[in-house]
C-alpha cells in the first residue's frame, strides 16, 4: 500500500502516490495495479514487492486467513459498548490500535464480504474481497497501527454469535416472525414457548409502538429469568435481536431492555402449576 511520506514543506505528511497532499485516500491505496486481487502468500513476490517499496504500508486481504471488524473512533466504540452491555458479548481476541484512532478486532474467516453490520454505526465488517493496514504500517498522521494484542497473545476466535447475527445478508424483517435460539437453547421449555409468544408479538408491534412493545414484552420473560425458568443472557440476545430486526436502535434498546430487566427480575415468576392440580383446587 502506498505509505505517509513527508511533503516539501516538512509540515505535513502527504501519500506516496503521485497525488501526494490531494490524495483522498492517502497512505490507504494499493501500489500494485489490482489492489487486493493481487494479494498473494508467495514469498519471492512479496521479497520483490518489499525490495521495490521498502516503506510501504502493510495492507493485508480480509476474508481469507481472518475477517476484520472495523471500528471507527469513539462513535464506533460507543455503539460496539452498547451491544457488548446488551448482549454480554466479549471479544478477547487479537487487536489493533489502527493509527487514526480506530480499531481492528480479528477473526477467525466467516465467509462473508464487507458490509456494515445491521444497526451499528461508525462500525465496518471486513471479509472476503476486503482489505485492512496492519501493524507496523503509519497512518497518514504519522501515528502507526500497533498490536493491542496481537496473535500471540490472543488467538483468532469465531465471531460471537451476537455479532454474527447482525452480519447476516437476509435479516428477519416485520413481515416474518423474528427468528430466536434455536432448540438447542437453555432453559425450561414452558420459559421457551413465552419468550417466543412475546417475541412474536414484538415482531408485530406497529412503529411508534415498538420500544413500548420491547419493554413490555421483555419485562414478562425477565420474570421468569428471575423464576429461574429462562437464561438471562439467552433472553437479552433473543430481544437484541429481535428489536434490531425491526428497526430499533442499539441505544434505545440498551434502554428499554435494562429497565425490563430490572423490574422483570424484581418480580419472579415461576411455571404455572399443571391444569389438573388446579380443578382439583376448584372442585374441592
Ligand atoms: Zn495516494
Amino acid at each position: 500500500m502506498h505509505w505517509p511520506r513527508s511533503g516539501w514543506s516538512g509540515a505535513s505528511l502527504a501519500c506516496s502516490c503521485s497525488r501526494g497532499l490531494a490524495c483522498d485516500r492517502p497512505a490507504k491505496h494499493p501500489l500494485v495495479r489490482h489492489g487486493v486481487k493481487e494479494a498473494t502468500t508467495d514469498a519471492d513476490r512479496i521479497g520483490r514487492w518489499w525490495r521495490r517499496w521498502p516503506q510501504a504500508n502493510l495492507g493485508l486481504a480480509t476474508g481469507i486467513c481472518f475477517d476484520a471488524l472495523d471500528i471507527d473512533g469513539p462513535a464506533g466504540l460507543a455503539t460496539l459498548g452498547e451491544l457488548q452491555e446488551a448482549a454480554g458479548l466479549r471479544l478477547p481476541g487479537p487487536l489493533v490500535a489502527t493509527g487514526g484512532g480506530g480499531w481492528h478486532h480479528w477473526f477467525r474467516p466467516t465467509g462473508l464480504g464487507n458490509r456494515p453490520p445491521h444497526g451499528l454505526t461508525h462500525v465496518d465488517w471486513r471479509g472476503k474481497g476486503g482489505c485492512v493496514l496492519a501493524p507496523p504500517s503509519r497512518h497518514i498522521s504519522g501515528r502507526p497501527y500497533q498490536w493491542v494484542r496481537d496473535l500471540d497473545q490472543a488467538p483468532l476466535a469465531e465471531v460471537p454469535a451476537a455479532l454474527r447475527r447482525l452480519l447476516d445478508p437476509d435479516p428477519p424483517t416485520t413481515a416474518r416472525p423474528p427468528r430466536i435460539a434455536g432448540p438447542d437453547m437453555p432453559g425450561h421449555p414452558y420459559g421457551r414457548t413465552v419468550l417466543a409468544a412475546e417475541l412474536a408479538a414484538l415482531g408485530r408491534a406497529t412503529p411508534g409502538h415498538r420500544n413500548h412493545t420491547l419493554n413490555r414484552c421483555a419485562f414478562k420473560v425477565y420474570r421468569y429469568v428471575a423464576g429461574g425458568v429462562l437464561d438471562d443472557q439467552d433472553v437479552t440476545l433473543a430481544f437484541t435481536t429481535a428489536a434490531l430486526a425491526i428497526g430499533l436502535d442499539l441505544a434505545e434498546i440498551a434502554r428499554s431492555l435494562a429497565s425490563a430487566r430490572t423490574a422483570g427480575l424484581a418480580n419472579p415468576r415461576t411455571i404455572p402449576p399443571p391444569p389438573d392440580a388446579s380443578r382439583q383446587e376448584v372442585g374441592s
